[in-house]
């Protein structure tokens, strides 16, 4: 039997009991003991007499049957003991409420306790008692008998009487089914706790045994003490232990799932620690250790945000923990080198003085004068506010007018590097912000790309052809450029592939867009919108003369000694070898012109060369364009109108022709719908004036029209033409040709007014280009005419006119 209680002490091992902490408790302790004496069950061996001794204990509950350990320190409690015999003597155990009141008299003790005979008392060397008690039977205090030298009371035996029904069995047999899985599942209880479990057939024992052995508080232990009934004793254990059953359960399977997880890190680095094993045994460790290390030093010198140098440093761990072999290896390689490579804090200094600005603006273009201006109050801004958010700007033009150039000023001017790219047909989002890292072969958008390109974060920064961004399936770009200009956002722009933000607020970014109507309005609204139309021959000359030629001697490594080209010359290039409204195709003319003089100096045929106007032929071939001006007038039925395209102003000639049919109007020629749209206006506006025009209606039964408008590869649209439409075909259909020198542009509305059109500056440079002597034009462009510099207009007939009366009075011969 002494095993049994052996047995019964492991089994209350800390997971089943723990309501004695060796700290708290001074009488009390429990603990295993192997000097047992064998006891016997039987307690009604000892006698109890009416009056006993009362020990009070604390923080447990001692039940009939268990065996316990308690310490004694208190004087009152060693003075029982000294009148107690080992194993005669029975005394009363009574648990106090409050296990903290030192000094406890009868109020603080529970009244129902159990009876126990002390089996064993040590004496330990601090003078305090360590005693094992046998728990005999419950009792009930019936009368406080003394408090000196120790507590005495009267009691009453209580008597537990069981009465075997089917209900307390299947309780049973159900409570010592949890007990059993509760062993099976604790480590710490042996396995035949359970053989024991099944020796206990009494129900009060069973429901004392196990009462002892789970972990309750103090009342509820004393509940199980008072409670006389084993059927209602065992229910309350039964639901303790499924309780903990549960608890036991739940922390089982987070063991389990915390072991597994050990198990795989473990092989993981084993396996690791031996590929290192296997890298070093190949010589790769050494180079690995040595880019790694390479790559932390990059990531240090990148200077970077905390957040992407600790995004970086994370990549970098999981570097290291890959095999160089892995796909994956290269492309968090690839990543971290971007990173690295960003200009994070890279930045140049800005020189914001002013003067010098102007110098180098003043150095680089001809006139231009009020876009200078423009720039320079834009940087005095700058300098004077540096952190404020100043407009983006926009250089609005033809090409060869000299946007990009000014760019390379201000960058220059400023000591910012500079950078551009071209939006022309960019259609994808992903080209501005990049691919995510997911995709294969991903990449930063352009923005970064330039930006590592040129190691700067502060540089001038173009976007070109801000008029041809597309959008399509793949998203819109011009929502990422928005965020790119924003000044509110762009300090925290993320392109994909980085997944990092990267701050864009230092840059100063330049767009240039040939027309600005097809920049989209979100976008034309953050920028401020510098216009640059394009220059008359004059100015051509003028830059040809004191830039472009010097320009194109100094990159051919010629003297000025070795090259004169003649004014004549240039002249003729303006008139006969280009058409354009800037001067790039000018300059690439004068290059050639270099081109060939070089070649002939170097080769020593000859020491200078001028180029007059009869030696241009021999460099350049025979004459691009030819003024169409003399071929096309003179004939009844073509009219000179004035279109605006991309390319600047032009001069439109639009034919007319009748051929036998039945009054109806074709067109052909490269025109859009308003064109066309506009011409079926005109020829209504004739036939409904037929009769006040003199002309014979009859003719409209009889012949088909045709309108034609010829050459030029930029397609046209827009309802300007409407005005030399009209004068075409009144002109073919009285037989009057228009007046050579006259060239109009309008619109024209049904009732025969005349409406008013854009581009003026341009048409007007392209007529006096074209060696047009007489405009026409609407009468509410007047207004207009007042923003265009004087030299433009100079020796220009320009006629304002309301209706479609007055234009066939100032374009046809013989109208009055
Ligand atoms: P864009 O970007 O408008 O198409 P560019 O800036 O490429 O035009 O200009 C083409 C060439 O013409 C450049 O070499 C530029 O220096 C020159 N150029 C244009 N305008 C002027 C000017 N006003 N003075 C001097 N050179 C000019």
């Amino acid at each position: 039997m002494a095993n049994y209680f052996d047995r019964l002490r492991l089994f209350s091992g800390d997971e089943w009991m723990d309501q004695m902490r060796p700290d708290e408790t001074d009488e009390i302790e429990a603990y295993m003991d192997d000097d047992d004496e064998p006891f016997h069950d039987d307690d009604l061996d000892l006698k109890v007499p009416e009056v006993i001794g009362i020990l009070p204990i604390r923080n447990t509950v001692v039940y009939p049957g268990t065996v316990t350990h308690l310490a004694v320190g208190r004087e009152r409690s060693k003075a029982l003991l000294k009148n107690t015999e080992p194993n005669e003597t029975v005394i009363g155990l009574l648990t106090q409420r409050n296990p903290d009141t030192d000094r406890p008299e009868f109020g603080d003790l529970y009244s129902v306790g159990t009876t126990a005979s002390v089996l064993k008392t040590i004496k330990m060397p601090q003078g305090s008692i360590n005693i094992v008690v046998h728990g005999i039977a419950r009792f009930r205090l019936v009368e406080r008998v003394a408090t000196r030298p120790y507590l005495k009371a009267r009691i009453k035996m209580l008597h537990v009487r069981t009465k075997m029904t089917k209900q307390l069995q299947a309780l049973a047999v159900s409570v010592r089914h949890s007990a059993n899985r509760m062993i099976a599942l604790s480590p710490n209880i042996p396995e035949e706790a359970s053989v024991l479990l099944e020796n206990i057939e009494d129900p009060s024992s069973l429901a004392d045994f196990l009462a002892a052995n789970l972990s309750m508080d103090l009342p509820q232990r004393q509940a199980l003490l008072v409670e006389l009934d084993p059927g209602k004793r065992l229910e309350t254990i039964s639901v303790v232990l499924a309780h903990q059953l549960e608890v036991l359960e739940l922390s089982h399977k987070i063991q389990g799932r915390v072991r597994e997880s050990i198990d795989k890190t473990q092989r993981e680095y084993f396996l690791q620690e031996q590929l290192k094993a296997i890298q070093t045994e190949l010589g790769q460790q050494d180079a690995r250790t040595e880019e790694l290390r390479e790559l932390h030093e990059n990531i240090a010198k990148a200077k970077m945000p905390k957040s992407v140098e600790e995004e970086a440093l994370r990549e970098l761990d999981r570097l290291n923990k890959i095999p160089a072999a892995s796909p994956e290896y290269s492309v968090i390689r690839t990543y971290l080198d971007w990173v690295c490579e960003l200009p994070w804090s890279v930045q140049t200094q800005d020189q914001l003085d002013i003067a010098r600005a102007e110098r180098i603006l003043n150095r680089d273009h001809y006139d231009l004068t009020k876009i200078k201006k423009r720039i320079l109050e834009f940087l005095a801004v700058r300098k004077l506010n540096p952190t404020g958010k100043s407009p983006i700007l926009c250089f609005i033009g033809p090409p060869g007018v000299g946007k990009t150039s000014l760019g390379k000023s201000i960058a220059r001017s400023m000591g910012r590097k500079f950078v551009r790219i071209s939006l022309g047909g960019i259609r994808d989002e992903a080209d501005i912000r990049g691919h995510r890292r997911t995709y294969i072969g991903a990449l930063p958008g352009r923005i970064l790309q330039e930006l590592r390109k040129c190691g700067s974060r502060n540089p001038v920064f173009m976007l070109d052809e801000m008029d041809k961004i597309g959008a399509d399936f793949r998203g819109d770009p011009s929502s990422a450029l928005l965020e790119v200009l924003d000044p509110e956002q762009n300090n925290t722009f993320t392109d994909h592939y980085l997944d990092q933000p990267f701050d864009l607020s230092t840059v100063m970014f330049i767009g240039t867009a040939n027309y600005a109507e097809p920049i989209p309005p979100a976008l034309q609204d953050r920028m401020g919108i510098i216009e640059l139309p394009g220059y008359t021959t004059q100015e051509k000359l003028n830059i040809a003369k004191k830039y472009l030629v010097p320009r194109q001697l100094k990159e051919h490594g010629l003297k000025e000694v070795h090259l004169t080209i003649k004014e004549e010359a240039l002249a003729t290039i303006i008139a006969s070898y280009t058409r354009e409204a800037g001067v790039r195709n000018l300059e690439r003319n004068i290059a050639a012109i270099c081109r060939a003089v070089a070649t002939e100096i170097a080769r020593r045929d000859k020491r200078r060369r001028t180029i007059g106007k009869k030696d241009l032929a021999s460099i350049l071939g025979p004459t691009q364009f030819e003024s169409e001006l003399a071929l096309r007038s003179g004939i009844p039925g073509v009219a000179t109108g004035l279109a605006y395209t991309p390319v600047g102003g032009e001069l439109l000639f639009i034919e007319s022709a009748a051929m036998p049919g039945k009054g109806h109007l074709q067109l052909t020629g490269q025109i859009g719908n308003v064109m066309k749209e506009s011409a079926q206006a005109a020829f209504s506006v004739i036939k409904a004036n037929a009769k006040r025009l003199d002309i014979d209606v009859k003719q409209f039964g009889r012949f088909d029209y045709h309108i034609h408008v010829p050459a030029g590869a930029v397609p046209k649209d827009g309802p300007s033409a409407g005005v030399a439409m009209f004068t075409s075909l009144v002109s073919l259909l009285l037989h009057k040709p228009t007046r050579p020198e006259v060239a109009m542009t309008g619109e024209i509305t049904l009732r025969g007014l005349v409406l008013p059109i854009g581009g003026l500056k341009e048409k007007l440079l392209a007529a006096k280009e074209a060696g047009i002597k007489k405009v026409i034009l609407p009468a509410r462009n007047r207004k207009d005419i007042a923003d265009i510099r004087p030299e433009t207009i100079k020796g220009l007939d320009l006629v304002f006119v309301e209706n479609t009366d007055d234009v066939l009075k100032a374009a046809l011969d013989g109208m009055t």
